[in-house]
């Protein structure tokens, strides 16, 4: 049977390790700061800020919440960020997405000062992880490699396929697995047999948005699945990319979703805003 990685007791771990480091630098006189911005009342939004603020008071980092109306103009949002780049009490800077139409998300994404940028979306930050220089790292392909470490996977040598190029998931997490002297392949929606080529993976991580799509063909027996996808199906329940009950079975280890890869990234947030001072 799969050895079931658990996300939860694994960010349970790092939050815990960060308040010991928190709790620290306090004590020398250091404070952590992060500002968190929101736009508009998305109820997903408002949810994922809720628990990134309530994972900071836990840690012990100060947070600094801007709820800004819907109808906020680019200008209005860029000139917030121009004001907290230049503010030395705040460490990191979080502009919570998706944005309203009329605001450009890459124009605000790169408005954030390299040294505050905590998601690690920034392009420096995209490009100091392509040359292997030390920066902020995108929270949720981070947070997978700290499952995977955690549970004892070795990388280096593995056959790696992360299905899925998005910017914020697939990309860095290839980038990533590289880091680590994984062999990386990269598939997306134009490849040809995705069976095919994830069926190569000694490491697989599925990030395509498609409720359930990967079943057991597409596995090797033996392999490691991880599996970012977050959907609710049409009983409200939580489902992955990966279909759970049909791939467990003939895999060495597999994250449930909910429970996975899903209270990583908040915990990796963390982690970046203590390493953001
Ligand atoms: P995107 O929609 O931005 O990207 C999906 C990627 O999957 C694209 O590169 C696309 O290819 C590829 N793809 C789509 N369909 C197929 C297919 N049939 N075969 C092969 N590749 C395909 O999604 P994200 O990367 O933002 O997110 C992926 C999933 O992870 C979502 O379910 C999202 O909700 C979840 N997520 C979870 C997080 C967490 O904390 N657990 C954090 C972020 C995301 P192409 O580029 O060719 O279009």
């Amino acid at each position: 049977m799969a050895q079931v990685i658990d996300g939860k007791a694994i960010s349970a771990q790092i939050k815990e390790e960060l308040k010991e480091r928190v709790a620290a630098m306090k004590a020398e006189g250091t404070e952590i700061t992060l500002a968190v911005i929101q736009v508009g009342e998305d109820p997903a939004s408002s949810v994922y800020v809720g628990n990134k603020k309530k994972a900071c008071a836990y840690v012990g980092i100060r947070s600094l919440a801007y709820e800004l109306p819907e109808e906020t103009t680019e200008k209005e949002l860029l000139d917030l960020i121009a004001e907290l780049n230049g503010r030395k009490d705040v460490n990191g800077i979080l502009v919570q997405l998706p944005l309203p139409g009329q605001i450009d998300e890459d124009k605000v994404i790169g408005a954030i000062c390299p040294d505050k940028d905590v998601d690690g979306f920034h392009p420096q930050s995209v490009g100091r992880l392509c040359i292997g220089q030390p920066g902020f790292v995108s929270c949720t392909p981070a947070g997978i490699i700290q499952l995977l470490k955690r549970s004892g996977i070795e990388i280096a040598g593995k056959e790696c396929v992360v299905a899925g190029r998005s910017n914020i998931v697939g990309k860095p997490m290839a980038l990533l697995l590289l880091r680590e002297n994984g062999t990386v392949t990269v598939a997306h929606s134009k490849t040809k047999d995705l069976k095919e080529v994830t069926k190569r993976a000694d490491i697989l991580v599925v990030a395509v948005g498609k409720p359930k799509m990967i079943t057991r063909e597409y596995v090797k027996e033996g392999a490691v699945v991880i599996d970012v996808g977050i959907h609710r199906n049409e009983n409200n329940k939580l489902c992955g990319d990966v279909d759970y009950e049909d791939v467990a079975p003939v895999c060495s280890a597999i994250t449930p979703v909910p429970g996975g890869v899903g209270p990583m990234t908040i915990a990796m947030l963390m982690n970046n805003c203590v390493e953001s001072t």
